[in-house]
């Protein structure tokens, strides 16, 4: 197990001048559970005093125990919801595991694949989060261990799908190539034509609205419709994050539900509800102008 730079005086810091630049977000640590180097990047597992087990990527808070809902809940069921009958489900990414827990919890889904880079992660989220890696084995998951950009490139010629969600780590590192044109283009192409895709936009108004800007703008040269919603995560180090939607039909509405959650699907949900579905996308005036200008 590699000696945890990353940890000071019993706090982990993240600290990430491009994306957070002047500030950053400490947990306190009670212990340790597991840091070393996959082939794609580096794994820290911690114990922490206040928000569970935490799962960090390349320095970069991914998941806690305690708040994670709120990330996998959104990031799953707004594109889900926003979908007519959503049968046929890609995750890139998620080796955590929980956004498959979402999406197997919908009875229209009838398969997901998950396309994860790194098995360490899945390993890791079985051993640590159980919480979260409680659906690896449902009859409805297939996991592919390989590159998820690789997985489309070679998909898009043959497989389609209603919704796909991108539920990757930052732009730095192995995920870098998901924040990209070429990205947007392959995911149109793997897509049904009533079909809606969803990615996390990793930041948020108030630091990287310029960042946003630019993401929309990608998505908008493909995709015809393409909003910018946001969850509230307090261990994200603004206590956001940002998801980008996209349709590949204009009449299709992202910003409300076009089905509600039976009620044993909404009896299992903690953070999402149809208000909450359409409040996400409601931004404060002056982001809403430069976003959408
Ligand atoms: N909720 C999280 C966050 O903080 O953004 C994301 C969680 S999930 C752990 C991100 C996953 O994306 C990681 O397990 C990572 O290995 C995976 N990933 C990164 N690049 C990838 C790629 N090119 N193909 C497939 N999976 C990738």
């Amino acid at each position: 197990m590699a000696n945890s730079g990353l940890i000071k005086d019993g706090w982990f810091c993240e600290v990430n001048d491009k994306s957070f630049p002047g500030q950053g977000l400490a947990l306190k640590v009670d212990k340790v559970l597991y840091h070393s180097k996959s082939e794609f990047q580096d794994i820290l597992v911690f114990k922490s005093s206040s928000y569970g087990n935490v799962l960090v990527l390349d320095g970069i808070i991914q998941a806690t125990e305690r708040d994670e809902f709120a990330y996998q809940e959104m990031i799953s069921c707004i594109p889900l919801f926003a979908h007519k009958a959503p049968r046929k489900v890609l995750v890139i990414g998620g080796g955590d595991g929980g956004v498959i827990r979402e999406v197997v919890k919908h009875s229209c889904v009838e398969s997901v694949t998950l396309v994860e880079i790194d098995e360490f992660v899945i390993d890791l989220a079985k051993k640590y989060l159980p919480g979260m890696a409680c659906a690896f084995d449902h009859h409805k998951v297939k996991v592919e261990l390989q590159d998820g950009f690789q997985f489309l490139r070679d998909a898009a010629t043959r497989e389609r799908y209603d919704v796909i969600i991108t539920d990757s780590s930052d732009p730095e590192g192995p995920a870098e190539a998901f924040f990209q044109q070429e990205y947007f283009e392959l995911l149109n192409r793997a897509l049904n034509d009533d079909g809606i895709v969803i990615a996390q936009a990793s930041e948020n108004v108030w630091l990287n609205l310029g960042y946003i800007q630019n993401l929309v703008k990608t998505a908008r040269s493909v995709f015809p419709k393409a909003r910018y919603c946001y969850t509230t995560v307090p261990t994200y180090t603004s206590g956001q994050l940002g998801l980008i939607v996209c349709a590949k039909n204009e009449s299709v509405t992202l910003e409300h539900p076009v089905r509600s959650p039976t009620p044993e699907e909404q009896s299992q949900l903690k953070y999402y509800n149809p208000k909450m579905h359409t409040a996400s996308f409601v931004l404060p005036t002056w982001a809403h102008h430069q976003i959408y200008r």
